[in-house]
């Protein structure tokens, strides 16, 4: 983390776990648990459904809400798409997009990713961008060639003054939901050779301002070694984000 120049995020996606009903009582089991004055900036990313409770239960516990999803089109006959007016009308701040659950599962590509990033930018929603190798592309060796491709793909078109309202998650696809973390030398490396790219796209100044998260199996046990990493800003934090204990030791990490 740097802190003089850049914000700490920690931010859970919850994925479709839990219900509306559920936030109030989850926050109240969180809010005790949580540092004060907040270290960083805390954010959970709900289906967009829930994200309405999570505004409302989430004010008292300094926690942002966010969205897991977003449509590209601004509006229309779109059945079932949830546009970034609609997100930003409930008090949506943050909106997660690429998730390789949504890469895999829904065939999301580059060009769609770069056209929801744009989406939420012009309704001032923050993307936390996601981006991330398989396993067979870090034995191959091709991880930094295919995060600097993945990077390059979800900004093109982002200018300097919008990248300052984005958020990238790098998110290696072999260590989300398997207990197989990064290690922290792994982690940094990408992370920093994502600053790199940004800056060859934009300059010294708006890379060393950008946030870069940490996702992937990050848990309470590890959380402080991965934060320590000088290019590692915060953590997109799944599993371990359904848990207040882990989700509150996770935040008190970044007190380092
Ligand atoms: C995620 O889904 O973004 C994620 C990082 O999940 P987990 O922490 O469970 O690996």
């Amino acid at each position: 983390m740097n802190r003089r120049y850049r914000k700490t995020i920690i931010a859970g996606n919850w994925k479709m776990n839990m219900t509306a009903s559920g936030i109030k009582s989850f926050m109240q089991e969180l809010k005790p648990l949580l540092p004060s004055p907040k270290p960083c900036e805390i954010v959970l990313c709900t289906p967009a459904v829930m994200v309405q409770n999570m505004v409302k239960f989430g004010k008292d516990c300094k926690v942002a809400a966010g969205a897991e999803d977003v449509s590209k089109y601004e509006k229309g006959a779109y059945t079932g798409e949830v546009s970034a007016d609609m997100l930003k009308d409930i008090g949506a701040k943050y909106c997660i997009v690429g998730h390789s659950e949504r890469r895999q599962y829904h065939h999301e590509d580059d060009m769609l990713v770069n056209a929801k990033a744009k989406a939420l930018i012009e309704k001032n929603i923050i993307p936390i961008i996601c981006v991330g190798e398989s396993l067979e592309q870090r034995e191959m060796d091709l991880t930094i060639e295919y995060i600097t491709y993945q990077v390059k793909a979800a900004l093109s078109g982002i200018t300097a003054a919008q990248l300052r309202h984005v958020v990238i998650a790098y998110e290696p696809i072999w260590a989300i939901g398997t207990g197989k973390t990064a290690t922290s030398e792994q982690a940094q490396e990408v992370c920093c050779a994502i600053r790199g790219v940004i800056r060859k796209m934009y300059g010294a100044r708006p890379a060393r301002s950008v946030s870069i998260l940490y996702g992937g199996s990050m848990n309470a046990k590890n959380a402080a070694e991965l934060l320590a990493q000088p290019d590692i800003d915060g953590g997109l934090i799944g599993g371990a984000s359904l848990k207040t204990a882990d989700f509150a030791t996770i935040v008190k990490a970044t007190m380092q």
